[in-house]
């Protein structure tokens, strides 16, 4: 463990906290305070330091503003009555961030600089942090090249960082989505499982047009046949048919959500079938006209869950099951909550006490 003493705090001389209207709160548009700046020069990371949030400063030939050597996670930090607060799952965001970093050729992090870092910056803005039911701070850690040069390769020099938001209990109202066969997302091979800028780039004009034609999102299938399906916008994708949880399988093309993956283990302790593997986009459609598909859903960091009550396929509407009949996903999605809020016990050793 890194001595404490190495991260050097610049505290700010004017709070923006007495500003906010934490009952309207705009997701992703406030920020706390203070935001942690890790630099990496010469193969190493250097010292931590802890700033009042501020614009960064960046070379016109920043390598990460032309080629895309840019990622990030996203996870979330609760206070209780209390005023304890915890984590979800960090050090699940921090190996996945790392994957990203392998897969764009970046540096990786280490654990204990990645948790004694936040745990500082959540302490030192820890009044930033909402207590209301549902609300929580969602924090933002990221990773992109710096440096001055225009040559095609990887950069030597990085900067990571974590900024924080406030946030309110994220109602996502049931979503209309459509069944994409033009556009991918990512493709086998490629690194759509990185949380990296690009593949959001990317995504920004399907989505786009989905949304003029009347949806929210899209379904996103494999980029070869788009027989498959992989995942629901920015969100994992699960169904419920015959009383067994579907889930596309995790590959080089698909974001292995925390949520996802924490959903998955509470319905394996719940004693539901779980299924891990390819859904075709027939075998749904078949499960819907046969009236045995009994929910869809999409799975995340932001939403937790978001429930599908229409599919859009080549042309046509299909109408879902009403969500109010819907017993499995209501049940694994208050089963989290029970865990974040402390009502449930962490049997998984989820929620990392700051
Ligand atoms: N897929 C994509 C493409 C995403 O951007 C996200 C959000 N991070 C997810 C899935 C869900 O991941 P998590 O549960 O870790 O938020």
């Amino acid at each position: 463990m890194l001595d404490t003493q190495t991260i050097q705090i610049q505290k700010t001389t004017a709070s923006r906290l007495s500003s906010v209207d934490f009952a309207n709160l705009d997701f992703g548009a406030v920020f706390s305070d203070h935001m942690l700046v890790i630099d990496y020069a010469n193969g190493e990371w250097q010292t931590p330091t802890i700033v009042p949030f501020a614009d960064f400063k960046v070379s016109p030939a920043n390598p990460a503003l032309h080629y895309g050597q840019a990622i990030f996670e996203g996870m979330k930090a609760y206070k209780n009555e209390q005023g304890d607060i915890s984590v979800f799952r960090p050090v699940a965001n921090l190996d996945r961030l790392n994957l990203s970093a392998e897969r764009l050729c970046m540096p990786s992090l280490p654990e204990e600089l990645f948790m004694q870092g936040l745990t500082e910056l959540l302490r030192l803005d820890a009044d930033w942090i909402p207590s209301a039911a549902g609300s929580a701070l969602y924090i933002r850690p990221f990773m992109f090249a710096t440096g001055e040069f225009l040559g095609v390769r990887p950069a030597t020099e990085y900067r990571f960082a974590i900024i924080t938001c406030p946030v309110n209990a994220y109602y996502s109202a049931p979503l209309r989505v459509k069944v994409e066969e033009t556009y991918v997302r990512s493709v086998e091979g490629g690194f759509g499982f990185a949380k990296a800028a690009g593949n959001y780039a990317g995504s920004l004009l399907p989505a786009k047009k989905a949304f003029e034609a009347g949806y929210h999102q899209l379904l996103w299938t494999d980029g070869k046949t788009h027989e498959y399906f992989e995942e629901s916008g920015t969100m994992n994708l699960m169904f419920i048919i015959n009383n067994t949880l579907l889930t596309p399988a995790l590959s080089t093309s698909i974001l292995a959500g925390i949520t996802r993956d924490s959903i998955l283990q509470l319905a394996k302790d719940q004693g539901i079938t779980v299924e891990e593997r390819k859904i075709s986009v027939a075998e749904v459609m078949q499960a819907i006209q046969q009236g045995t598909l009994q929910e869809a859903f999409g799975c995340g960091t932001a939403a937790v869950i978001s429930q599908i009550v229409t599919i859009g396929y080549q042309g046509q509407d299909y109408d879902l099951p009403a969500v109010e009949t819907r017993k499995f996903s209501p049940k694994l999605g208050q089963a989290l909550d029970d865990i974040r809020t402390g009502k449930a016990a962490d049997t998984h050793g989820w929620m990392v006490q700051i």
